[in-house]
């Protein structure tokens, strides 16, 4: 990978025609320490939020050893990037095919579930083997999670009781309970009631859970969301589990993916054209901006501009908001933002867009022509952190806060014309 001081050396150097996405390992190095050092179990990184090569090689030079895996193509990329880690395939509905593939050919032993029949397939496709760890998932509730991941997943309180029960007859091994509070959870109470759920379903089915598994939810810090710090919800953890009906080796997991790499990835879009308060990017909807669009996240944002001399220079001065388009010709590849940027925003112009090392870069599509995106290191901090890394704080005006809070509550509605 190539590697710059700064992104505004690269855009000296030259002017990228595609996007370009900046890793900084180092955050996702910090941010790997700190969790290891403040949660008192075993981490998991949930692979789906970022799956780059350099992620995975650098969680595992820092000492993460498991991963959170969904599919047998994740499975392939931890197995070639971390080799010899630990996995644990939590999808609660896989096929026959990728289980056999995820226990006979890479070794993989835990399996999460949430039905009888996904149990039965387990047991079937692992030809009733002997060595399983199963993982019950439930379903809590997602208050003070920015997305709810219980709609789809998770076994309802009435029924979680039979279903652990099975699932403890079924293995020698370790039986576990898992559940997800959502995904950027604002609240680290959050926590501590979905294990006082999961252990009213252990005391009722009769049985010990060998592991609990907390899930991922942690937050990252975005504008007009700045969550509580991340030591509250190692403590509200700790409450959960001292409250818990388990016994003395008894596992704590989670599995992280926001928190671990939000921070670490920006990505410099260019302006193609302004059309007065538009500014249409060479990335947008079907790239690395999906939850710009579909969540209505204004992420933080610096102007970098490359004048006729050939020097380079973040752009100040006062700001005012934008929205912005992506390349495809998708009316929805719209990202209303609002963005905050100077006033004189000219074509040419590069908007470098921060905090999109979650589900930003991992989401990049092909549609239309567009999605080729280079990755290169960078060695400066964050545009905002979680573990103290980044310069200064998210670059919007105080005032415009209260605003972007409003915009984000206000998900599926139409926006206000101004
Ligand atoms: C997506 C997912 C995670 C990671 O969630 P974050 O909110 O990114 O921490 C963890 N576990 C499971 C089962 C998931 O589906």
């Amino acid at each position: 990978m190539h590697r710059y001081h700064t992104p505004l050396d690269l855009v000296r150097e030259r002017s990228p025609e595609r996007p370009v996405a900046f890793a900084r390992p180092d955050a996702v190095a910090l941010a790997a320490r700190w969790f290891q050092d403040n949660f008192k179990g075993d981490v998991f990184y949930a692979v789906k939020a970022n799956p780059s090569p350099w992620v995975l090689e650098t969680l595992a030079a820092n000492g993460v050893r498991s991963f959170d895996v969904a599919s047998v193509p994740e499975i392939e990329l931890v197995a070639k990037h971390a080799p010899g880690a630990r996995m644990a395939f939590m999808h609660p509905v896989k096929s026959r095919r990728s289980i056999s593939t995820a226990y006979f050919d890479h070794g993989v032993r835990t399996f999460a579930l949430d039905t009888h029949e996904e149990l039965a397939k387990i047991l079937d496709a692992t030809g009733h083997a002997k060595d399983l760890n199963l993982m019950v998932r439930l379903g809590v509730a997602a208050e003070g999670a920015a997305y709810s991941l219980s709609g789809k997943f998770g076994v309802d309180a009435h029924e979680a009781p039979d279903l652990l029960l099975a699932a403890r007859r079924a293995t020698q091994e370790l039986m576990g309970v898992s559940f997800h509070v959502g995904s950027q959870c604002m609240r680290p109470t959050a926590y501590q009631a979905a294990m006082s759920q999961a252990s009213r379903a252990l005391v009722r089915a009769g049985v010990f859970a060998d592991v609990v598994d907390v899930g991922g939810g942690f937050p990252s810090v975005y504008p007009g969301m700045v969550p509580p710090a991340l030591a509250d919800y190692m403590d509200s953890i700790d409450r959960g589990f001292a409250e818990m009906m388990v016994h003395e080796t008894t596992e704590l997991w989670c599995e992280p993916g926001r928190a671990l790499v939000a921070e670490a990835s920006s990505v410099l879009t260019a302006v193609e054209l302004r059309k007065g308060d538009a500014l249409y990017l060479n990335d947008g909807s079907y790239g690395s901006l999906f939850d710009a669009t579909h969540t209505k996240w204004p992420f933080p944002v610096k102007l970098l501009r490359r004048e006729a001399d050939g020097s380079a220079r973040e752009v100040e001065g006062p700001l005012k908001p934008y929205r912005f388009y992506g390349p495809t010709c998708d009316s929805l590849d719209h990202m209303p933002g609002p963005f905050w940027l100077p006033e004189d925003v000219r074509e040419g112009d590069f908007v470098e867009i921060g905090m999109l090392g979650a589900y930003g870069v991992a989401m990049n599509t092909r549609f239309n022509g567009f999605g080729d995106t280079e990755t290169v290191a960078v060695d400066d901090p964050p545009m905002a952190s979680m573990y103290g890394l980044a310069r200064r704080s998210i670059p919007v005006p105080r005032t415009e806060t209260h605003n972007v809070v409003k915009l984000s509550r206000a998900r599926g509605k139409k926006r206000r014309r101004r």
